[in-house]
Parts: C-alpha cells; structure tokens; sequence
C-alpha cells in the first residue's frame, strides 16, 4: 500500500525583516505608541500615537496583508504601494493628507501569508489568534525626512479573554519581532515553557510536539550549558484539517516558537510527519538557544549560519537524545547534501541556507555543541552578531586547542 503525503515546511527565517532603504539615522528614531485592541471576533483596531504629526507612514510590505486586511480609519489617509530599492520588497505606505500625531486601522482576520516572511494571522480553531508584530513596525516621514519609529504597544483583548503579548526586551524593536496571542484558552506549563495548544490538534501529534519540545529543551540546557534567559511560549494553531495533506509552518523569534498546522494526513500518525515535526521542533528550539545571549546573536549574517547552525545542532541533539537513530540522520545530512549540490546561493537561497549550510557546518568537523557553545559564548560577551569571520576563528581555535571550551 502506498500513502501519498504532501509535506511542505516553511520556517520562517528570523532574518526577514527588511529595513527600508535610505534611513536616515540623523534625525533618531520618533517615539510611538500603538494600543491593539480586539474589538470582535475578526477583528483588531490598531490606534497609533506619535510623538510628533507625520505625513506618512510607511512599512515593508508582507503579501497583500494589509492592501486586502488594512483599512485606516483617520479620515484623509491614503493607501498607496510603492516599489523599493529591493525589486521583491515593495513598501506599503499609507499618506495623511494632514500631518497628524494620531493614525487608527481596523485590521481584519487574514489567512494568507507571504512566502517565507512570517503568517501575519495565526488563527486557532476556537477563536484564538496569534498576531505577528512586527508588521506594525514602519518608518515614519515628516518634513521630508523618514525616520524610524521606536515604538512600544500595548495590548487590550475582547472581555475575559486571555492576551500574552510578546516577550519583552530593552530594545523595544526586538519585542515587536514576535507574536501577540489573543483568545480563550489559558497557557499551560510543560517543562520551562508556555504552550498554548490549539485544542484542535490531534492527540499522536499534540503528545509528540510536547515530548520532542521537552526533550530539546532539556537537552539544550544541559549540553549548552545555558538555562533560558527569558520565558519560553510556544503556539500551536491548527489552521485546517481538510485540506490535502500536511503542512507545517514554524518561527522562532526571541523568546517565542510559533507552529501554524493544516491539512487532514496530520489526523492519522504517520512516520514521515513525525520525522518532518520533530526536525522542525529540534531546529526552531536550537534558534532559541541560537539567541539565548543578553547582546549580539542573529544579526544581518549570510542566512547559512543560523539556519545551516540550527539544522546542525537539530540532527546533533535528535540523535543524542534517541529520538532519531543514527541512520535517520545520516540519512538527513545525505539528502541536504544531494539538495545543495543542485543549487546556488542565487538560484534558491532558501534551500541554499538549509542545505549548504548544513555542510558546511559538518565539513568544519568539530563537535556541534562545542562549536555552538562557543559562538553563543562569544556574541554574548562581544555583542558582535554571529558572522562568517567569527565562525572560522572560532572553529579554528576549536580545532586548535578541542579541550578548551569557553
Ligand atoms: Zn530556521
């Protein structure tokens, strides 16, 4: 008997977001606020504050999120998209026919996301969503100069419901880079983490996510030597069970792990999902260790180094832990290898940073946790993000001297 399958995993990179272009850092950032408030069950109000009148605000555009979800409220505003620098990042910008210190939307539930950028709505089958922030972050023009915004939001949900907001960091920008949580259901407490699970998810699978997530992070912890500096939440919404197939699309940002579920093949187990849900657990999870560091971690690096770095330290801990046998990750690594060698940089750097990167990782032949420890080590003291130059020079130290661990 054979079963078809339709696997698709989409990580999202946590190197996506894209600054506009020609930034002036001159004038320093305009300090805003914004306060989301759920006014019905599809539907958000985002009111805007700043701390001097714009005439324009502008934002990287993610799909036609908000040209379909978006709709201004302030009388005199316009919608308009606009081409960049980068041809694939259009800008969306919405123009204030008056300059105005305040600028409301009332944002619509939305299904859809953009390729490899974050799912902008992450809906769960009672009502509960997940919302990414950062696509409420932008620039901001006055006078004729753009200017960033440092912006601080705060959350209101529907009467008794549950609201998480993101983790939050000194930086008010890195807290935006994660997922507000408004809904009905309570978190619950596995391990050092905070689940909440879609209660639409099915049993085998559920039980899975739970046992890989406290495996990984058990293993973590002890073989990085590193207990989490902030809380850990982890989402899981079901998106569909009737579609064909099974997909699984997974973030990490700081502090948070978010995994969107659709079609029906995840009702019954099934050997490959297992296999595809548990790389997918150990690779968003090595992001968080990736970025367990009060300073420094993933910067604007070539994307081979935190994705390649977390696909190595994901086979390295499945098959310490027993989860995966040795074969399964030869088997894995073999693939990889089979995949980059059909592919460049430039003709699919997605799969380029997965695939090559994860070679490249296993030809600098020394021990991944070591490595790792070291690096996360050295970007936590130096505050330098992780980068080419700091991965040969400590690689090479490790070589050098492989008893020496920092
Ligand atoms: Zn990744």
């Amino acid at each position: 008997m054979r079963t078809f399958l339709i696997l698709t995993v989409m990580a999202t990179g946590i190197n996506l977001l894209i600054n506009l272009p020609a930034i002036a850092s001159e004038p320093g950032k305009l300090p805003a606020q914004m306060q989301l408030t759920r006014i019905a069950a599809d539907k958000w109000r985002a009111d805007y504050s700043f701390s001097e009148a714009i005439s324009r605000f502008s934002m990287p555009a993610a799909g036609d999120y908000r040209s379909t979800a978006w709709k201004p409220l302030t009388t005199g505003v316009h919608y308009q998209a606009e081409p960049s620098a980068q041809p694939d990042q259009p800008i969306d910008s919405y123009i204030l026919a008056q300059p105005a210190r305040q600028l409301s939307f009332e944002i619509t539930s939305y299904n859809g996301f953009a390729q490899k950028n974050y799912s902008p709505n992450n809906r769960y089958s009672n009502g509960g969503a997940g919302i990414y922030m950062g696509f409420f972050d932008g620039d901001v023009q006055e006078g004729g100069k753009t200017r960033g915004m440092n912006l601080t939001v705060s959350y209101q949900g529907l009467p008794g419901e549950t609201v998480i907001p993101p983790p939050s960091f000194s930086d008010a920008e890195r807290s935006l880079r994660a997922y507000a949580y408004f809904g009905p259901q309570k978190p619950v407490l596995a391990g050092a983490a905070k689940l909440v699970l879609d209660p639409a998810t099915p049993e085998w699978l559920a039980r899975l996510i739970l046992d890989t997530t406290s495996t990984m992070s058990a293993y973590f912890s002890s073989n990085y030597q590193r207990p989490l500096l902030r809380e850990l939440v982890l989402m899981i919404s079901v998106t569909d069970t009737s579609s064909p197939g099974f997909s699984m699309k997974g973030g990490a940002t700081n502090g948070q792990i978010t995994f969107r579920l659709s079609g029906k093949a995840m009702l019954n187990e099934h050997p490959a999902i297992r296999h595809l849900v548990q790389k997918l657990v150990a690779h968003e999870m090595a992001h968080i260790w990736q970025e367990n560091v009060s300073q420094g971690g993933i910067g604007d690096e070539p994307a081979w180094i935190h994705e390649g770095g977390a696909e190595a330290m994901a086979i390295e801990a499945l098959k310490n832990t027993g989860i995966w046998t040795a074969e399964e990750a030869v088997t894995y690594q073999t693939n990889a290898s089979a995949t980059c060698k059909k592919i460049t940089s430039q003709s699919d750097p997605y799969h380029y940073a997965y695939a090559c990167g994860l070679q490249k990782f296993m030809a600098l032949n020394v021990d991944i946790p070591l490595l790792w420890r070291s690096l996360i080590s050295e970007t936590g003291q130096s505050g330098q993000p992780y980068s080419e130059a700091m991965l040969v020079s400590v690689s090479q130290r490790l070589r050098n001297n492989p008893s020496v661990s920092k």
